[in-house]
Protein backbone atom coordinates (compact mmCIF):
# COMPACT_ATOMS: atom_id res chain seq x y z
CA UNK A 1 0.00 0.00 0.00
CA UNK A 2 1.00 3.43 -1.19
CA UNK A 3 0.01 6.78 0.22
CA UNK A 4 0.62 9.81 -1.90
CA UNK A 5 0.24 12.83 -0.31
CA UNK A 6 0.02 16.16 -3.03
CA UNK A 7 0.81 19.33 -1.78
CA UNK A 8 0.65 22.34 -4.18
CA UNK A 9 2.67 25.47 -2.77
CA UNK A 10 3.53 28.96 -4.04
CA UNK A 11 5.74 31.15 -1.76
CA UNK A 12 5.76 28.93 1.28
CA UNK A 13 9.28 29.53 2.59
CA UNK A 14 8.23 30.18 6.22
CA UNK A 15 6.12 27.20 6.62
CA UNK A 16 7.59 23.97 4.71
CA UNK A 17 10.38 23.25 7.54
CA UNK A 18 7.58 23.17 9.57
CA UNK A 19 5.24 21.26 7.16
CA UNK A 20 8.12 18.67 6.31
CA UNK A 21 8.74 17.79 10.08
CA UNK A 22 4.92 17.28 10.67
CA UNK A 23 4.30 15.44 7.79
CA UNK A 24 7.02 13.11 8.86
CA UNK A 25 6.21 12.73 12.16
CA UNK A 26 2.45 11.14 11.13
CA UNK A 27 3.12 9.32 7.84
CA UNK A 28 5.42 8.18 9.56
CA UNK A 29 3.87 6.08 11.75
CA UNK A 30 0.99 4.75 9.31
CA UNK A 31 2.92 1.81 9.10
CA UNK A 32 2.24 1.89 4.91
CA UNK A 33 4.98 3.54 2.23
CA UNK A 34 4.72 6.78 1.31
CA UNK A 35 5.15 9.48 -0.74
CA UNK A 36 5.05 13.53 -0.93
CA UNK A 37 4.34 15.18 -4.19
CA UNK A 38 5.34 18.91 -3.58
CA UNK A 39 3.83 21.07 -6.71
CA UNK A 40 5.92 24.01 -6.74
CA UNK A 41 3.15 26.67 -8.28
CA UNK A 42 5.88 29.17 -9.54
CA UNK A 43 7.45 30.74 -6.13
CA UNK A 44 9.63 33.49 -6.46
CA UNK A 45 10.96 32.50 -2.82
CA UNK A 46 13.15 29.77 -1.26
CA UNK A 47 9.84 27.10 -1.74
CA UNK A 48 12.44 25.60 -4.28
CA UNK A 49 15.42 25.33 -2.89
CA UNK A 50 13.88 24.05 0.31
CA UNK A 51 11.96 21.19 -1.18
CA UNK A 52 14.69 20.76 -3.81
CA UNK A 53 17.11 19.90 -1.06
CA UNK A 54 14.57 17.66 0.73
CA UNK A 55 13.83 15.70 -2.70
CA UNK A 56 17.53 14.91 -3.50
CA UNK A 57 18.23 13.57 -0.21
CA UNK A 58 14.70 11.51 0.40
CA UNK A 59 13.51 9.67 -2.61
CA UNK A 60 10.01 9.65 -0.85
CA UNK A 61 9.64 13.31 -1.64
CA UNK A 62 9.50 14.75 -5.10
CA UNK A 63 8.68 17.86 -6.87
CA UNK A 64 7.05 19.37 -10.24
CA UNK A 65 8.17 22.80 -11.20
CA UNK A 66 5.81 25.23 -12.49
CA UNK A 67 7.35 27.53 -14.82
CA UNK A 68 5.22 30.18 -13.23
CA UNK A 69 2.25 30.68 -11.02
CA UNK A 70 -0.65 28.86 -12.85
CA UNK A 71 -3.11 28.75 -9.68
CA UNK A 72 -3.75 26.48 -6.85
CA UNK A 73 -6.37 23.85 -9.49
CA UNK A 74 -4.16 23.55 -11.47
CA UNK A 75 -1.29 22.48 -9.36
CA UNK A 76 -3.85 20.03 -7.74
CA UNK A 77 -4.09 18.76 -11.32
CA UNK A 78 -1.11 18.31 -11.83
CA UNK A 79 0.12 16.41 -8.22
CA UNK A 80 -2.97 13.95 -9.09
CA UNK A 81 -1.33 13.37 -12.39
CA UNK A 82 1.95 12.38 -10.89
CA UNK A 83 1.07 10.53 -7.84
CA UNK A 84 1.18 6.87 -7.81
CA UNK A 85 -0.24 5.76 -4.47
CA UNK A 86 -3.26 3.40 -4.21
CA UNK A 87 -4.97 6.54 -2.23
CA UNK A 88 -3.78 10.11 -3.16
CA UNK A 89 -4.92 13.14 -0.11
CA UNK A 90 -4.39 16.50 -1.39
CA UNK A 91 -3.42 19.03 1.25
CA UNK A 92 -2.48 22.62 1.46
CA UNK A 93 1.15 23.30 2.77
CA UNK A 94 0.33 26.02 5.79
CA UNK A 95 -0.94 22.90 8.03
CA UNK A 96 -4.26 24.56 8.23
CA UNK A 97 -5.40 20.87 7.05
CA UNK A 98 -4.33 18.59 9.81
CA UNK A 99 -1.81 15.71 8.93
CA UNK A 100 -2.82 14.37 12.42
CA UNK A 101 -6.12 13.34 10.55
CA UNK A 102 -4.36 10.65 8.01
CA UNK A 103 -4.84 7.69 10.10
CA UNK A 104 -8.64 7.98 10.14
CA UNK A 105 -8.72 8.95 6.50
CA UNK A 106 -6.43 6.31 5.65
CA UNK A 107 -9.05 3.83 8.23
CA UNK A 108 -11.98 5.06 5.68
CA UNK A 109 -10.31 4.42 2.37
CA UNK A 110 -9.29 0.81 3.80
CA UNK A 111 -13.29 0.34 4.72
CA UNK A 112 -14.16 1.19 0.98
CA UNK A 113 -15.10 4.62 0.08
CA UNK A 114 -13.39 5.92 -2.74
CA UNK A 115 -13.20 9.78 -1.12
CA UNK A 116 -12.73 11.02 2.07
CA UNK A 117 -13.43 14.34 3.22
CA UNK A 118 -13.25 16.20 6.12
CA UNK A 119 -15.62 19.08 7.03
CA UNK A 120 -14.44 22.46 8.51
CA UNK A 121 -16.82 22.59 11.55
CA UNK A 122 -15.24 26.03 12.81
CA UNK A 123 -13.70 28.94 10.61
CA UNK A 124 -12.34 30.45 14.21
CA UNK A 125 -9.06 30.53 12.15
CA UNK A 126 -10.54 32.75 9.45
CA UNK A 127 -11.29 36.29 9.25
CA UNK A 128 -15.06 37.75 8.76
CA UNK A 129 -14.58 38.55 5.44
CA UNK A 130 -13.36 35.06 4.49
CA UNK A 131 -15.84 33.17 6.51
CA UNK A 132 -18.34 35.64 5.30
CA UNK A 133 -17.73 35.00 1.39
CA UNK A 134 -16.85 31.00 1.92
CA UNK A 135 -20.25 31.01 3.12
CA UNK A 136 -22.19 32.70 0.41
CA UNK A 137 -20.09 31.17 -1.90
CA UNK A 138 -21.08 27.73 -0.81
CA UNK A 139 -24.67 28.47 -0.78
CA UNK A 140 -24.58 29.93 -4.21
CA UNK A 141 -23.08 26.82 -5.53
CA UNK A 142 -25.40 24.71 -3.78
CA UNK A 143 -28.15 26.52 -4.62
CA UNK A 144 -27.44 27.36 -8.30
CA UNK A 145 -24.90 25.19 -9.47
CA UNK A 146 -24.97 21.74 -7.81
CA UNK A 147 -26.39 20.61 -4.63
CA UNK A 148 -24.34 17.66 -4.63
CA UNK A 149 -21.69 19.60 -3.54
CA UNK A 150 -20.58 19.33 0.01
CA UNK A 151 -20.62 22.52 2.28
CA UNK A 152 -17.83 23.54 3.80
CA UNK A 153 -15.48 20.62 2.29
CA UNK A 154 -12.60 22.19 0.25
CA UNK A 155 -9.79 20.66 -1.48
CA UNK A 156 -8.35 18.83 1.47
CA UNK A 157 -9.24 15.29 0.62
CA UNK A 158 -8.25 11.45 0.15
CA UNK A 159 -9.05 10.00 -2.94
CA UNK A 160 -8.48 6.30 -3.82
CA UNK A 161 -6.72 5.06 -7.12
CA UNK A 162 -9.87 4.61 -8.75
CA UNK A 163 -11.16 8.00 -8.03
CA UNK A 164 -7.91 9.52 -9.32
CA UNK A 165 -8.66 7.50 -12.64
CA UNK A 166 -11.79 9.27 -12.67
CA UNK A 167 -10.46 12.86 -12.01
CA UNK A 168 -7.77 12.81 -14.08
CA UNK A 169 -9.94 11.97 -17.42
CA UNK A 170 -10.54 15.54 -16.67
CA UNK A 171 -8.55 17.75 -18.66
CA UNK A 172 -10.15 21.66 -18.76
CA UNK A 173 -7.84 24.06 -18.29
CA UNK A 174 -10.33 26.29 -16.18
CA UNK A 175 -11.50 23.55 -13.49
CA UNK A 176 -13.31 23.56 -10.12
CA UNK A 177 -11.94 20.71 -8.72
CA UNK A 178 -14.66 20.02 -6.04
CA UNK A 179 -17.29 20.20 -8.44
CA UNK A 180 -15.90 17.61 -10.73
CA UNK A 181 -15.49 15.31 -7.22
CA UNK A 182 -19.00 16.39 -6.87
CA UNK A 183 -20.32 15.92 -9.96
CA UNK A 184 -18.49 12.08 -10.28
CA UNK A 185 -20.71 10.65 -7.82
CA UNK A 186 -18.22 8.54 -5.68
CA UNK A 187 -18.65 6.67 -2.59
CA UNK A 188 -17.46 9.49 -0.79
CA UNK A 189 -17.80 10.07 3.47
CA UNK A 190 -17.68 13.48 5.41
CA UNK A 191 -15.89 13.74 8.51
CA UNK A 192 -15.83 16.36 10.98
CA UNK A 193 -12.41 18.97 11.67
CA UNK A 194 -10.97 22.04 13.15
CA UNK A 195 -9.29 24.00 10.75
CA UNK A 196 -6.52 25.50 12.09
CA UNK A 197 -5.18 28.76 11.69
CA UNK A 198 -1.84 29.57 9.39
CA UNK A 199 1.42 28.22 11.00
CA UNK A 200 3.47 31.04 9.20
CA UNK A 201 3.50 33.14 6.16
CA UNK A 202 0.25 34.76 4.40
CA UNK A 203 -2.67 33.73 2.44
CA UNK A 204 -2.00 33.43 -1.20
CA UNK A 205 -5.44 33.84 -2.06
CA UNK A 206 -6.55 37.71 -1.64
CA UNK A 207 -9.82 39.13 -1.98
CA UNK A 208 -9.33 39.67 -6.07
CA UNK A 209 -8.22 35.75 -6.20
CA UNK A 210 -11.28 34.41 -4.35
CA UNK A 211 -13.27 36.02 -6.59
CA UNK A 212 -11.74 34.91 -9.66
CA UNK A 213 -11.87 31.67 -8.14
CA UNK A 214 -15.42 31.77 -7.35
CA UNK A 215 -16.30 32.79 -11.35
CA UNK A 216 -14.26 30.10 -12.73
CA UNK A 217 -16.41 28.18 -10.36
CA UNK A 218 -19.23 28.55 -11.68
CA UNK A 219 -18.25 29.19 -15.29
CA UNK A 220 -16.31 26.21 -15.82
CA UNK A 221 -19.46 24.37 -13.84
CA UNK A 222 -22.44 25.59 -15.09
CA UNK A 223 -24.06 27.16 -18.30
CA UNK A 224 -26.32 28.71 -16.09
CA UNK A 225 -23.83 32.12 -16.47
CA UNK A 226 -24.42 31.57 -20.44
CA UNK A 227 -28.63 31.00 -20.05
CA UNK A 228 -28.26 34.28 -18.16
CA UNK A 229 -26.57 36.08 -21.06
CA UNK A 230 -28.56 34.79 -23.77
CA UNK A 231 -31.78 35.25 -21.36
CA UNK A 232 -30.50 38.87 -21.35
CA UNK A 233 -30.19 39.48 -25.23
CA UNK A 234 -33.37 38.14 -26.10
CA UNK A 235 -35.25 40.28 -23.20
CA UNK A 236 -33.12 43.16 -24.21
CA UNK A 237 -34.10 42.86 -28.00
CA UNK A 238 -37.81 42.18 -27.50
CA UNK A 239 -38.31 45.17 -25.78
CA UNK A 240 -35.92 46.73 -28.15
CA UNK A 241 -38.18 46.07 -30.97
CA UNK A 242 -41.70 47.04 -29.32
CA UNK A 243 -40.27 50.46 -28.58
CA UNK A 244 -37.94 51.54 -31.44
N1 LIG B 1 -1.30 27.86 -3.63
C1 LIG B 1 -0.78 27.54 -4.88
N2 LIG B 1 -0.91 28.44 -5.91
C2 LIG B 1 -1.56 29.64 -5.74
C3 LIG B 1 -2.13 29.94 -4.48
C4 LIG B 1 -1.99 29.01 -3.45
O1 LIG B 1 -0.18 26.47 -5.07
O2 LIG B 1 -1.62 30.41 -6.71
C5 LIG B 1 -1.16 26.89 -2.53
C6 LIG B 1 -0.62 27.46 -1.23
O3 LIG B 1 0.80 27.45 -1.19
C7 LIG B 1 -1.25 26.54 -0.19
C8 LIG B 1 -2.58 26.18 -0.83
O4 LIG B 1 -2.45 26.43 -2.21
O5 LIG B 1 -0.48 25.36 -0.02
C9 LIG B 1 -3.73 27.01 -0.26
O6 LIG B 1 -3.41 28.38 -0.28
P1 LIG B 1 -3.64 29.31 0.99
O7 LIG B 1 -3.33 28.56 2.25
O8 LIG B 1 -2.88 30.59 0.81
O9 LIG B 1 -5.21 29.59 0.89
P2 LIG B 1 -6.24 29.83 2.08
O10 LIG B 1 -6.07 28.67 3.03
O11 LIG B 1 -5.86 31.11 2.72
O12 LIG B 1 -7.57 29.85 1.42
MG1 LIG C 1 -4.31 28.09 3.90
Amino acid sequence: MLLSVVIPVFNEAEVLPLTLQELRRVLGNLGCEWEAVFVNDGSNDLTAEIIGAEARRDRRIKVIHFARNFGHQLAVTAGLDFASGDAVVVMDADLQDPPDLLPQMLGLYNEGYDVVSPQRISRESDSHLKRWTARAFYWIMRKMVDPRLQPQVGDFRLFSRAAVLSIRQFREQHRFMRGLVAWLGLREVVIPFERQPRVAGETKYPFWKMLRFAWTAISSFSAMPLRMAISCGIILTVLGAMYS
